[in-house]
């Protein structure tokens, strides 16, 4: 009886070790999230990891590499490393550290790929507005200032870390591709950790390390005129994803027309989202390998509009555009591969045109 017992136990044995190491491993390992308001928006972390612990120290890492980073790259933040150069660049050759530096090489870098649209000088103006409070530079500000924005300004030495600004009104703002450049941050210290499978977001610029444990991150473009909806929804690994819209960051004006933060450096005020255009844009997604590209290309697309930014794309190796134009409707670069839906206009060769059918 005994034995038998015995015989029983030592069958069971290894099923109940296989039981308990499963039990210990659905207890542990598994998807850890955070949240938390930094840069201006939210930020997001979500990751897997078999050990509780360990989990909470990366995401603790990583919010403390968003903060440091807002920290120095703040135009709002007195004491940021931005400030000081906003303040000391129109009266003298200011050094740089070697991260602000890079930055403002790859800023100039898309100045010189777009024709101008994405300019770091914008905050030569920009700097005038205030969303939240429905302000923004009058006309004569605006004339008065104009003639500071242009990146040529930027008299940057790449080898010396220097920068001058050659106007003495010039200022610059990195919201267009500082927090693209954290999320790149972030995923770095995951990937260095080991960590297989997570994503990190910061408002509109994302990206997944890996992907979600078989399955591919389903990431909602959100519908641009109507919250809480998404507009399509792509599946996506082991990439970058940046949103540009005139829906984050706006007020509607006395004259009915949308005051947002993206700038036309040639007129110096928000880029025209008026739907009497069709080449207009108010929504452009980028797809690329890294955060640090596909945040600025898509503010460029965007100022750019829907002929020359989806032709920029399709001339840039290794990214793609899902952009909506100020009719609503869906534009793709390219590579995209998308299958087309009812359309209501003729699509080119190498767009396809679908009206909006947002998610329920
Ligand atoms: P978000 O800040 O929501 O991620 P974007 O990536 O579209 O949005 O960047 C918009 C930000 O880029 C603005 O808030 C502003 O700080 C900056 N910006 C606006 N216009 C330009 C421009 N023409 N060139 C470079 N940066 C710009
Ligand atoms: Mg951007």
């Amino acid at each position: 009886m005994q034995k038998t017992h015995g015989a029983v136990i030592c069958r069971g044995a290894p099923y109940l070790f296989v039981w308990l190491l499963l039990l210990a491993s659905t207890a542990s390992a598994e998807w850890h999230y955070e949240k938390q308001a930094i840069m201006g928006t939210e930020v997001s972390v979500q990751l897997w990891h078999e050990d509780e612990k360990k989990a909470q120290e990366l995401i603790g890492q990583v919010m403390a590499e968003f903060h440091r980073l807002d920290g120095e790259l703040s135009p709002f933040k007195e004491n940021s490393e931005l400030s000081r150069v906003n303040r000391g660049a129109g009266k003298q050759t200011v050094t740089l550290s070697s991260e602000l530096a890079a930055l403002i090489d790859k800023s100039l870098w898309y100045s010189e790929q777009t024709g101008g649209a994405f300019d770091i000088t914008f905050a030569s103006l920009g700097k005038h507005y205030d969303f939240r409070k429905h302000q923004r530079a009058d006309n004569q500000l605006t004339e008065k200032l104009l003639p500071a924005i242009d990146y040529h300004h930027l008299r940057f030495n790449k080898a010396e870390n220097t920068l001058h600004f050659a106007h003495p009104d010039t200022s610059i703002d990195l919201g267009g591709i500082a927090k693209g450049y954290s999320v790149d941050r972030a995923i770095h210290i995951l990937h260095k950790a080991g960590v297989c499978c997570a994503s990190v977001s910061a408002g509109g610029d994302a990206r997944m390390l890996g992907d979600k444990r078989g399955q591919p991150w389903l990431v909602g473009i959100r519908h641009p005129r109507d919250k809480g909806k998404n507009a399509v929804v792509i599946p996506l690994e082991n990439t970058a994803i940046s949103t540009s819209g005139d829906y984050e960051r706006y007020f509607i004006d006395e004259g009915e027309a949308r005051v947002h933060h993206i700038f036309n450096p040639t007129t110096g005020m928000p880029t025209n989202t008026d739907d009497t255009d069709s080449d207009k844009l108010i929504s452009v997604s980028i797809i690329g390998p890294r955060g640090f590209d596909t945040d600025p290309l898509s503010t460029s697309v965007f100022v750019l509009g829907k002929a020359k930014g989806l032709a920029l794309i399709d001339r840039l190796p290794g990214f793609e555009a899902v952009v909506i134009d100020s009719r609503k409707r869906l534009f793709f670069s390219r590579g995209l591969d998308i299958p087309r839906h009812s359309s209501t206009e003729q699509p080119s060769a190498t767009q396809t045109a679908n009206q909006i059918t947002p998610e329920t």
